[in-house]
């Protein structure tokens, strides 16, 4: 594999997880442990035996010729803090590029935390190239939720951009309609919806941000600070939906067709913003970017 790769110059990734690693290491590893004065934990010798696994793989396709810097290492963990201290220990003992992934992270709610738990630690010390989120499908479940929570990690984290984000408030006794919840969730699938074309038409388009709020007393601040922002009525509250673009209240939508009237109001805001002089908003974009992180999907 390694001739392959030094012949069609190819990157590689020597990945180590903890479920496939070396036993024969291992127990070497365990019996010199044993024999030591200052032995290892068993969890410190575990993610010893990872990182030296896959820094001598590392060395070994080196050996063969293979550029170093054709070289991407990851060593996967399904636990939060073991994922940390491997992959500090690892910065502090190679220059190769590091794949990030909690490996096994889990089902729902529980798989997007840890993976983001782990990840957001690790990305804010400045260590990781690579992602990738790994999460069990609820059946049926489409498997592209794991790019997308790959991608709303680094736009969180303001690393890097990949759709307009919806930001929408949680909703309290002050709101009883659920329209606001819709809105948001409509808004947010439409704008996915338009990126792959809008990448290309209209480029620093993924940098936008539009808010739905659900009543008037957060609604009018934060729709503000947003480039489109709807604060729509709450409970007792006169039935008028004012908009603000770019921090100026434009219009105020009622009537039936609020999410329509709405969803346009943004088409043509993205078409005057970023179909000329877009190019130039996109480049200010990538200059404010620490550091471009490409999405890594496979296993
Ligand atoms: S904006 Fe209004 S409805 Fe939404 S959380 Fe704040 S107070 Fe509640």
């Amino acid at each position: 594999m390694i001739e392959a790769a030094i012949k069609y110059q190819k990157a590689v990734r020597i990945g180590v997880n903890w479920g496939s690693l070396d036993q024969a290491k291992m127990a070497q590893m365990m019996d010199d442990n044993g024999k030591s004065a200052t032995p290892l934990s068993a969890d410190e010798l575990m993610r010893e035996a990872l990182i030296q696994s896959a820094l001598e793989s590392a060395e070994q396709a080196v050996d063969i010729g293979l550029d170093p810097n054709q070289i991407i290492i990851s060593c996967k963990v399904s636990n939060v803090q073991d994922l940390v201290k491997v992959y500090t220990t690892l910065a502090q003992r190679c220059d190769y590029p590091l794949h990030l992934g909690l490996t096994e992270a889990g089902m729902g709610s529980k798989g997007v935390v840890a993976s983001t738990a782990a990840l957001a630690l690790l990305l804010q010390a400045g260590i990781g190239d690579t992602i990738r989120v790994s999460l069990t499908p609820e059946p049926n479940e489409s498997r592209t939720k794991e790019v997308i929570v790959a991608q709303e990690i680094l736009q969180t984290m303001d690393i890097r951009s990949f759709t307009p984000l919806v930001t929408a408030c949680p909703g309290c006794g002050r709101t009883t309609s659920t329209y606001f919840q819709e809105l948001a969730m409509k808004i947010q699938s439409y704008l996915r919806a338009q990126m792959p074309v809008w990448r290309s038409q209209y480029p620093g388009v993924e940098n936008l941000n539009v808010a739905v709020m659900g009543c008037v007393v957060n609604g009018p601040g934060e729709s503000k600070l947003a480039n489109i922002g709807i604060s729509l009525p709450g409970t007792g509250e006169t039935p008028v939906a004012p908009v603000f673009v770019d921090g100026e209240k434009t219009v105020t939508l009622k009537g039936d067709h609020i999410a329509q009237e709405f969803q346009a109001i943004v088409e043509d805001y993205v078409q005057k913003n970023y179909a000329e002089g877009g190019k130039l908003r996109s480049e200010l974009a990538l200059k404010s970017n620490a550091k471009i992180i490409p999405i890594q999907v496979t296993h």
